[in-house]
């Protein structure tokens, strides 16, 4: 069994925590549910869009730690963004947790970074992926609920 306290650097603790962005956000322009089977993380992930940028962004569900953490820290960098920009993002952030080979340059990535331990805990990863895998489907215009099996 993995040690999880490996994984509780101080940022995810925090964002575990006092998640930001949590709760249902009144009228949103689009909303999306994502399951993560394996762990049983749940969540409902809620855009307002203003032209193409993201004016605000919410989320709120049940879920470990991981997915806590990684959908807080999601949202609180995808505000004011562009959609071109935030799917430049996830793909950056996907790479992050998922590439053989780590990218050697996380600046770009700033707080999200902190999730990159999750790379040694493959069973985690879609726990840390789930709310992304979610806002991506939604950027795409689907509407059918997300699941990472
Ligand atoms: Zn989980």
């Amino acid at each position: 069994m993995m040690d999880i306290k490996d994984l509780y650097q101080e940022i995810i603790v925090d964002h575990n925590r006092s998640p930001r962005n949590f709760g249902v956000l009144e009228g949103s322009d689009l909303r999306l549910e994502g399951f993560n089977p394996l762990c049983g993380d749940r969540l409902t992930l809620y855009l307002k869009l203003d032209g193409e940028r993201v004016s605000d962004i919410r989320f709120d569900g049940n879920g470990c730690a991981i997915s806590v953490a990684s959908a807080s820290l999601m949202t609180e960098a995808m505000k004011g963004r562009t959609t071109a920009e935030a799917r430049a993002i996830f793909d950056a952030f996907h790479h992050l947790l998922t590439s053989p080979q780590p990218p050697a340059d996380t600046a770009s990535l700033g707080k999200l970074a902190a999730l990159a331990g999750v790379r040694d805990y493959p069973t985690r990863i879609k726990c840390a992926t789930l709310c992304w895998h979610t806002l991506n489907a939604l950027l795409e215009g689907r509407s059918t609920p997300v699941s990472t099996e």
